[in-house]
This record gives structure tokens, C-alpha cells and sequence, in this order.
């Protein structure tokens, strides 16, 4: 690297999150320096598609300037405030007050947090709020799933159910249990039908809960999608039956919309394209746009009721950052849902999202391809050794890194979860800009078999 570039100053300083630290020695970083629309473009200048938009989450694209307004407007006239102790500011009454409105089921209050993780350590902390106030303290056991993710933090890292986030940082914490990941192209039994699948974990929950005591189980947690475990649609009647289990056994049922909020499926919540009913719902990522941090939780009636009662015991609801509602946050995160109503986001997912979706479904056709999955402007293509028998390339290989740095060379940027690769871009992107897209994937998996064949893989 040449000495003092970018790059070598990124090496010498920058400790990244989720980076092999031994690849960036030796590789370094991509460097974005610029953005516009759905591209963005490094240091010389190159374009990149950003088939993720960035962390599945700038929904309105890289250079959206009513975002920008919004917070040069509030930056000058209150740039901070907070809401501890009865203090509040507009942007954050709006805000919650905007989210309620649109929320998919009838919802209480609204409390802000900063990140996607920072919103699920609020939902752990509130179902144990809300049982020891009902007078159910022993009501602690969080159930989430395998392969699910909900963040990093101590508590969020636990609900995730992915060995990254538990293996050397003595996790998960007590309490915190994995129910089965609903993939069925992975998970089925051979000859089990999705209705069956489904039926088969709800019936493994309900024995879950009964082993565990259901006295013991206080909530339930999903992504509709799971997003970061590999773009997993769970089959058409698992949430049903899920959801009957859960009320069966008083259990709260929160939904994480942190990737599935604010259009991402085709509706404006996952909740919807799923029919979920959730007693909370933690979102983040499109609810700005990603442009500044700002996350939320929603609590129904119910659970408000109960806080209010505990908050009463104790003297005070005793959790919140320095920056809940930030108001900068706060303004950009109104003006991005303005904008999402305004240009009808949703209904623009529903008319491309299908374009995405058939397009990648295409590539089944290619010899690496064994499973594409997905809804909306969500997608994920699965490279798999045998179409037949769906077995996995080796590991080791490094398959899906290498896919997606050969996209990366092809100027597309995708997220490779295993040999999964996947799609979200923002959701403003055309249908000449999914064309763009699907062709710079179909000349990467070219020369990834190519690669393979290089390497004496069949
Ligand atoms: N929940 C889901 C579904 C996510 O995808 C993510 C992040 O990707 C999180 C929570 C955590 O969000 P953050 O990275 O903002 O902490």
C-alpha cells in the first residue's frame, strides 16, 4: 500500500467490525468515498452497485438531499436534547407519534434507542419489566432461534443464534434460548412437506416451552425474514402456528423489523406480509434511511400498563441513552418516512420487487445455484455442490467470500453469508438498476466457476 494512503492509514489504525483482522492486514480496505442513488464509487472512481444497501438498511439510496436539509435544519435549531427525567423536544414527540400511526398492530408508546442491537437489549430488559410487574418475576426465559440476529450487545448477541456472536465471548446469557431456524430447503425431513415443517416446529416450540416450564418462558423473538442467518422466508403457515403456541402459553411475542421495516418485503412492516401480531417491535436501519443512528422499540397497551405499574414500585422506568430520540436522528428519521409516503416506497417495491425476485430466480438455471429465496426487494442466492442432494460446497472453500469479491471486482457489492449471497438494495432502485444488478451477479457466478474449476472442484 503506498505509504499514508487511505488505505495504509486504514491498516495501521482502523480495527473493523465483522473483518477477518488477518485478511485486512494484508488485503486492506475498500475505501467509498462518494455515493449517488443506488452506487457508490471508491477513491479512482470506480462504481459500485450496492446490491445491500450498505448493511441492508440506506433505503433511499446514497444521496438522498432531503435527509441532508432535515438535519442542517435541526442541527441549527435545537442540536441536542434529551428525554430523560420529563424532558422531551419535538422531533422525538413527532417521531414517535408518526410510528404509532403506521405500526401493524395497535400500539402504546415509542422509545428510542440508537442502533438495531440497542433496540433488542430494550426488549429484553422490558419482558422482564413487564412479567415482574405482573407479578410473574420467574417469566425470564427469552426464547429466539438459531440462525436468528438481533445484534451484538451482551443481551442482543444472545438472542442472535449464530456461533460467531456466542463462541469466546461466553454467550449466550442465562435465560436465553434457540428455537429451531425455519428453512426448509435446509431443515426439512426428507419427504416432509413445508405445511408439515412448519407444524414440526411449532410442535418442537410447544415442547420447548413445557421442558423449560412455561411459568419460566416471558417472550418469543423473530425477524419475519431472518435477515443476516441467510435471507430465510419462513414456510406459509409457521408464524400461525407459532403465534398460537406463544398466546397458548402467555408468552410476549416481539418482533425484530430492524431489515423487514419500512417496505423491505413489500409492505410497509414484515408484520404484515406475514400476518404477525406482536406485542413489540424493535426497528432501526430504513428507519432513517440509515443517514444517523436512531432505532426504536414500540410497546402495546398491555405491556405500557405494566411499566407504568413497575415504574410506580420503583420511582422510575430506570433505562435510556444519552441520545434516545436524538433530535438530529429524530428530524432525519421523519423526513425519510415523509418521503417513503410521498413517492408511495411501498407500492414501488411491489411493482419492482417482482423484476428482483424473477430475475434471481434465473439463476437456478445456473450450475452453481441450488436455492434462491426471497420477497420484495430481499434475495439471497444460495451456490450449493449438488443441486440434487443440496449438499454444501466445503467450507474451507470460502465459496460465497469469493463470490462476493469477484462481484466486488465486477463492481457490485453483495453480502455472502456462507455460500449465500444476498440482495438488498435500496429500495428506490429501477428497473434498468435491477438489470444493472442481476447482470454483474450473473458475469460474477461465471467466473466463480470458473474459479472452481481452477481449483479442481467438480
Ligand atoms: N436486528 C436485525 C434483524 C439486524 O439485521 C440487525 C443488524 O443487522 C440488528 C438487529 C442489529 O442492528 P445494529 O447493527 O444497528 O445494532
Amino acid at each position: 500500500f503506498v505509504p499514508n494512503s487511505a488505505s495504509a492509514r486504514d491498516i495501521a489504525h482502523h480495527l473493523h467490525p465483522y473483518t477477518n483482522l488477518k485478511v485486512h492486514e494484508t488485503e486492506g480496505p475498500l475505501v467509498i468515498t462518494r455515493g449517488k442513488g443506488v452506487y457508490v464509487y471508491d477513491e479512482d472512481g470506480k462504481d459500485y452497485l450496492e446490491a445491500m444497501a450498505g448493511l441492508w438498511s440506506a433505503s433511499l439510496g446514497f444521496s438522498e438531499p432531503r435527509l441532508v436539509d432535515a438535519a442542517v435544519k435541526q442541527l441549527k435549531e435545537l442540536p441536542y436534547y434529551h428525554t430523560f427525567t420529563h424532558k422531551s423536544h419535538l422531533p422525538s414527540i413527532d417521531l414517535a407519534e408518526k410510528l404509532k400511526s403506521v405500526a401493524p398492530v395497535p400500539m402504546s408508546k415509542v422509545i428510542f434507542q440508537n442502533s438495531g442491537s440497542e433496540a433488542n437489549d430494550t426488549v429484553v430488559k422490558l419482558v422482564w419489566y413487564y412479567h415482574n410487574a405482573i407479578g410473574k418475576p420467574e417469566k425470564k426465559k427469552i426464547i429466539s432461534r438459531i440462525k436468528a440476529y438481533h445484534g451484538v450487545t451482551v443481551a442482543s448477541a444472545s438472542l442472535t443464534g449464530l456461533p460467531n456472536n456466542h463462541r469466546d465471548f461466553d454467550l449466550p446469557i442465562a435465560n436465553i434460548l434457540h428455537a429451531d431456524c425455519p428453512h426448509y430447503y435446509r431443515f426439512a425431513q426428507d419427504g416432509e412437506s413445508e405445511e408439515d415443517f412448519a407444524t414440526r416446529l411449532a410442535d418442537n416450540l410447544e415442547k420447548l416451552i413445557l421442558k423449560e416450564g412455561p411459568e419460566t418462558v416471558g417472550g418469543f423473538i423473530a425477524e419475519p425474514i431472518m435477515g443476516a442467518g441467510g435471507v430465510i422466508v419462513p414456510p406459509k403457515t409457521y408464524f400461525e402456528k407459532i403465534q398460537a403456541v406463544l398466546q397458548k402459553y402467555d408468552v410476549l411475542f416481539i418482533v425484530d423489523e430492524v431489515i423487514c421495516g419500512f417496505g423491505r418485503t413489500g409492505n410497509y412492516w414484515g408484520s404484515q406480509t406475514f400476518d404477525l401480531k406482536p406485542d413489540m417491535l424493535s426497528c432501526a436501519k430504513a428507519l432513517s434511511s440509515s443517514y444517523l443512528p436512531i432505532s426504536a422499540v414500540m410497546v402495546n397497551e398491555k405491556v405500557y400498563q405494566a411499566m407504568v405499574v413497575e415504574s410506580e414500585k420503583i420511582g422510575v422506568f430506570g433505562h435510556g441513552y444519552t441520545y434516545s430520540g436524538h433530535p438530529v436522528c429524530a428530524a432525519v428519521a421523519l423526513e425519510t418516512l415523509k418521503i417513503y409516503e410521498e413517492r408511495n416506497i411501498v407500492e414501488h417495491v411491489q411493482q419492482v420487487g417482482p423484476r428482483m425476485q424473477a430475475g434471481l430466480r434465473k439463476f437456478l438455471d445456473h450450475p452453481l445455484v441450488g436455492e434462491v429465496r426471497g420477497t420484495g426487494l430481499i434475495g439471497a442466492v444460495e451456490m450449493v455442490q449438488d443441486k440434487k442432494s443440496r449438499a454444501s460446497f466445503d467450507p474451507k472453500l470460502g465459496l460465497g467470500a469469493k463470490l462476493a469479491k469477484i462481484a466486488q471486482a465486477n463492481g457490485l457489492i453483495v453480502r455472502a453469508i456462507g455460500d449465500s449471497i444476498a440482495f438488498t438494495p435500496p429500495l428506490v432502485i429501477t428497473e434498468a438498476e435491477i438489470d444493472d444488478m442481476l447482470a454483474r451477479m450473473k458475469k460474477s457466478l461465471d467466473e466463480a466457476l470458473a474459479w472452481l474449476d481452477e481449483q479442481g472442484v467438480a
